[in-house]
């Protein structure tokens, strides 16, 4: 009895298969999706450029190239910063950036990307993913008819250059920085003037005296932007940015248009490039900084102490009053600092315990 009950069940799934097979086959002579993919970053800029090429090549392969996506530089079909509206309007169905570039839209975004003295790359993977973060962060976005998915992540960054050294809170008075975010807002208040601009146009203003000092990511983007060139000082960490995470945005209207099963390939692709970026920048970062040293002679200084401890102290100020905007991003910043607490707790018995133990000669 069982066994026909079995031989009964195979079959009509071999039927069930057929048919979509060819189900499949009739669709996808039907639909081809071609998308653009416009993204705030330099052309193949790597790490952050080439994670999003390496999305769009994901995103073509699973679908069997069902949903072909062409990767825009900055500028190429929008400036950088104008990533957020061509998605919103629909110029572009897709976007890559980080959510704190759109601040302007709504303050809480920054949370999203990242927070000074805030989680971990780890730390923002798990909240995003299993601690309600990307509900909030979807429940955001819908208002502007985007879908968010996390898309890279940068790891820790560094704290930036300078021309001259940092040896109190005083030295960065009169401080005219690029440094975007809510790391921008502390520079603010420690009596330095914080500037955004896009990377690709770093270089050219730290050279020119256009702007004293600048952050980016990390010694393998900075390394590429020769940023070693305009400035000496290279300082740690980035306190600022502990672990930003880089977004996919999707127009909605475009990403409810798909099948169910590619909705299912854009969002897990974008999770396999979120954790590739960190891979390849864990891998990348530690070579980069062995070449700006040796070969490049730059002066690498972590941060003094009592610099990080009024540093941490004006973050605490920024990241409350964010907190208290209005009723969403308090909200946001209630399940953020929930987390935070938590998992800062478990950090000191798992990755600070055993970091520090792995240091000892
Ligand atoms: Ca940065």
């Amino acid at each position: 009895m069982q066994r026909r009950d079995f031989f009964k069940r195979a079959g009509a799934a071999s039927l069930a298969l057929g048919a979509g097979a060819a189900g499949i086959g009739t669709a996808q002579a039907k639909t081809d999706y071609k998308w653009k993919m416009v993204t705030t970053w330099p052309k193949n800029f790597p790490g952050l450029g080439t994670g999003a090429n390496r999305l769009a090549a994901l995103i073509g392969e699973m679908s069997g190239g069902r949903i072909r996506v062409k990767v825009y530089g900055a500028k190429e079909l929008v400036p950088a910063f104008e990533v957020f509206d061509a998605v919103a309007q629909g110029t572009a169905e897709m976007g890559h950036g980080a959510a704190y570039y759109w601040k302007g839209k709504s303050e809480v975004t920054q949370f999203f990307s990242t927070v000074p003295f805030g989680m971990t790359a780890q730390e923002m993977n798990g909240w995003l993913y299993h601690g309600g973060g990307l509900e909030l962060w979807t429940e955001l976005y819908a208002r502007f008819g985007l879908i968010p998915f996390p898309a890279g992540n940068s790891g820790v960054q560094m704290g930036g250059w300078f021309n001259k050294e940092i040896k109190s809170i005083a030295d960065l008075q009169g401080l005219k920085m690029r440094i975007p975010g809510l790391g921008g807002e502390i520079l603010k208040r420690a009596g330095g003037t914080p500037v955004n601009l896009p990377g690709g146009e770093l270089f050219t203003s730290l050279q020119t005296g256009a702007i004293d000092a600048t952050e980016w990511v990390g010694p393998y983007n900075d390394l590429a932007f020769g940023l070693y060139k305009a400035a000496k000082y290279y300082y740690y960490p980035g306190f600022h940015e502990p672990g930003t995470t880089l977004e996919a945005m999707v127009n909605r209207a475009a990403f409810e248009a798909l099948p169910a099963d590619l909705q299912a390939i854009v969002r897990n692709a974008c999770k396999v490039v979120n954790q590739d970026m960190l891979a390849e920048y864990t891998a990348r970062n530690p070579v980069a900084l062995r070449t700006l040293i040796e070969q490049h002679g730059v002066a690498l200084r972590p941060y003094p102490d009592d610099v990080i401890v009024k540093l941490k102290r004006l973050a605490e100020e920024v990241v409350s009053e964010l907190a208290r905007k209005d009723d969403f991003s308090r909200k946001v910043s209630a399940s953020y600092r929930k987390f935070l607490r938590e998992s800062r707790e478990w950090s000191r018995v798992s990755e600070l315990a055993y970091l520090q133990a792995r240091d000892r000669d």
